[in-house]
């Protein structure tokens, strides 16, 4: 696993598995590459949602310290992000919300999928904690949204049970029910023990609101089956919903010991504000102890009374209906009907809000979907238009190739056309093609041409002798040394046979007659072989036209070193001669 891997299975476990998520941040800090600032995030986040203040802040200055100097806008609003989730913790959503508006006005941070669920998920949050339902559900939802873009199950489950909890605080029974089975079914697929704690809870307190008491305690005991994988002390705050389940069923002195466990667990009622004092109202009464049930229920609502709180309606229902009952049992029906009537005043107030929850959520939701929509088409009609282009470019890539190989082919047909095979010097076409060019350019510049017909002196009985292998190898070694001896410029060519053609710019006919001299001698003194065996010192004989002298046509200059090839081999051959001025007459 890379740090871009670790970072990746951090943002899915830290919803999921916060000591995980701490852990894989941590190698990636120490790694100290790229990613290390965002390793320290991770660290932070986790140690936020584990608890532990002191550790998230060194974190986040580790992580600060980073993204710093580097100006990286997302990673310090990020660091705020965080910040952020720690005050809403803490219990100062004002602050909190202070500083995500403060992130918001920057603007355009270049979040990810990611970073989106994590800052709307904590809005919605802070929103909720406020009591300003509208932008908190609206937020929810987006988180909804930016969680399943993300395509990580931790936020999808997270997004998925926080939004089934707030319905359920929203008394929208419906909408808790259905996405809280969706997160339960979602967290056991994930095998993420907290999330399916999470969501069991919440659908403890929805089917008990349903009036679906077994389901409800059901889900108790599916709760207890993950007791030993939850965090230290998360089973603490659980102990309301346990109470809950086992009193709906009748099971009195269960829901009694972890009304009993709860008591003093200032964290628990934190959840579920009243719900202890209801609980325990409830239990008091259904042993016949009306009385004291009725104290605790008073007391409870003169508590909230003195502290009026945005949140907990539920529960202070519970509380006037509980203490309501309590009244009606010791006879005090004015007490149980004033009661009464403040319950049904808050249930009013809740099924207004359920409505309105509704009726946001599908505004929410509509929106969401459009948005996605929206996106999605920008996003496919941008792929394929990058996969038209890339297609092109493709296409244009093959294409030139194409060219380029058609170009190569033809060049090589071109010189295979105008090449011997045997030797590799250029043949007789290719010195019909590029003769009239340089006979031209020695006519403009009054300069001087050589035409020269070389051919080798008894070659037949070389032949005959040898074999025509070695005769082929022979042939092969002359054209290496001419090639190698005569000037870049001079073009060089067999003509046929043992017939080797040079046509020699810029060289009068005694210049060129030195340097074939020069090449007759480094071939005479070669050392003919092939394979092991020697073979006698060979020799040429060549004659020499000049131009424009001897003719101002190739035909014609051959045609003369011809006759003077014929003269070098008839007095002797070993030979170079130059065609005669005087035979020049008599010849045309
Ligand atoms: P001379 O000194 O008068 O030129 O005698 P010569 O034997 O070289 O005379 P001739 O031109 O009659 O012989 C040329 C021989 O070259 C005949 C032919 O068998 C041989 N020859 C032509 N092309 C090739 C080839 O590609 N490979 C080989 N090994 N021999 C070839
Ligand atoms: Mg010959
Ligand atoms: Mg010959």
């Amino acid at each position: 696993m890379d740090d871009r891997e670790r970072i990746r299975a951090a943002w899915a476990a830290c919803y999921l598995d916060p000591m995980q998520a701490i852990a894989l941040g941590r190698t990636v800090a120490d790694n100290g590459g790229d990613l290390a600032a965002e390793g320290w995030l991770h660290v932070a986040l986790g140690e936020v949602r584990v608890g532990d203040v002191k550790q998230a802040l060194r974190a986040l200055e580790q992580a600060r310290r980073l993204y710093g100097p580097a100006g990286d806008r997302r990673g310090l609003a990020l660091c705020d992000e965080v910040k952020a989730i720690q005050l809403r913790r803490l219990g100062d959503g004002t602050s909190a919300l202070r500083l995500l508006a403060d992130i918001d006005a920057r603007g355009d941070l270049g979040y990810t999928d990611c970073d989106r669920f994590l800052a709307l998920n904590s809005r919605a949050i802070t929103y909720k904690q406020l009591g300003r339902v509208d932008e908190a559900l609206r937020d929810f939802y987006g988180a909804v949204e930016a969680a399943q873009a993300c395509g990580l199950e931790g936020p999808r489950i997270t997004a998925l049970t926080n939004l089934g909890g707030y319905h359920k605080d929203l008394y929208n029974l419906d909408g808790a029910r259905n996405y809280s089975e969706e997160a339960l079914r979602a967290a056991r697929e994930a095998r993420a023990p907290v999330a399916i704690a999470a969501a069991a809870v919440n659908l403890i307190i929805t089917y008990h609101a349903c009036g679906q008491f077994p389901e409800s305690r059901a889900m108790a005991g599916y709760l207890l089956d993950y007791e030993g994988e939850l965090l230290p002390g998360a089973l603490q705050r659980h102990h309301l919903p346990l109470a809950l389940a086992h009193l709906g069923v009748g099971e009195l002195d269960t829901a009694q010991q972890y009304l009993d466990r709860a008591v003093g667990a200032a964290a628990a009622d934190g959840d579920h504000p009243g719900m202890w004092a209801w609980l325990q109202a409830r239990c008091l009464l259904a042993r016949g102890g009306a009385a004291r049930a009725r104290q605790v229920a008073e007391h409870a609502l003169q508590e909230r009374a003195a502290q009026p709180r945005a949140d907990g309606h539920y529960e202070h229902m519970q509380l006037l209906n509980v203490c309501a009952d309590a009244c009606e049992a010791l006879g005090d029906t004015t007490a149980a009907l004033a009661r009464v009537r403040q319950a049904h005043g808050i249930y009013e107030e809740l099924v207004g809000r359920s409505a309105r929850a509704r009726y946001t959520a599908l505004q929410a939701s509509h929106e969401l979907a459009q948005a996605q929509r929206e996106r999605d088409i920008a996003r496919d009609s941008h792929r394929s238009v990058e996969h038209d282009r890339r297609r092109l470019v493709q296409l244009n890539q093959a294409l030139q190739a194409q060219v380029q190989e058609t170009e190569m082919l033809h060049l090589r047909l071109r010189e295979q056309a105008l090449r011997d095979p045997l030797t590799g010097l250029h043949n007789r076409r290719y010195l019909f093609e590029m003769a009239p060019g340089l006979l031209d350019l020695a006519r403009r510049q009054a300069a001087p041409l050589c035409v020269v017909l070389i051919d080798l002196d008894h070659f037949k009985l070389l032949n005959d002798t040898y074999g025509h292998h070695a005769g082929d190898a022979v042939l092969q070694r002359f054209a290496s040394l001419l090639a190698q001896m005569l000037r870049r410029s001079d073009v060089v060519c067999r003509h046929g046979g043992e017939e080797f053609v040079a046509v020699m710019p810029d060289i009068d006919a005694d210049g060129a007659q030195t340097m074939l001299t020069r090449l007759l001698q480094a071939y005479q003194s070669q050392q003919q072989d092939v394979g092991r065996r020697k073979l006698p010192s060979c020799s040429f004989s060549a004659g020499i036209a000049l131009f424009p002298t001897h003719g101002s046509s190739l035909e014609q200059l051959l045609s003369r070193a011809d006759r003077a090839l014929y003269s070098a081999k008839a007095r002797g051959r070993a030979r170079i001669e130059k065609m005669p001025m005087t035979d020049f007459g008599t010849l045309n």
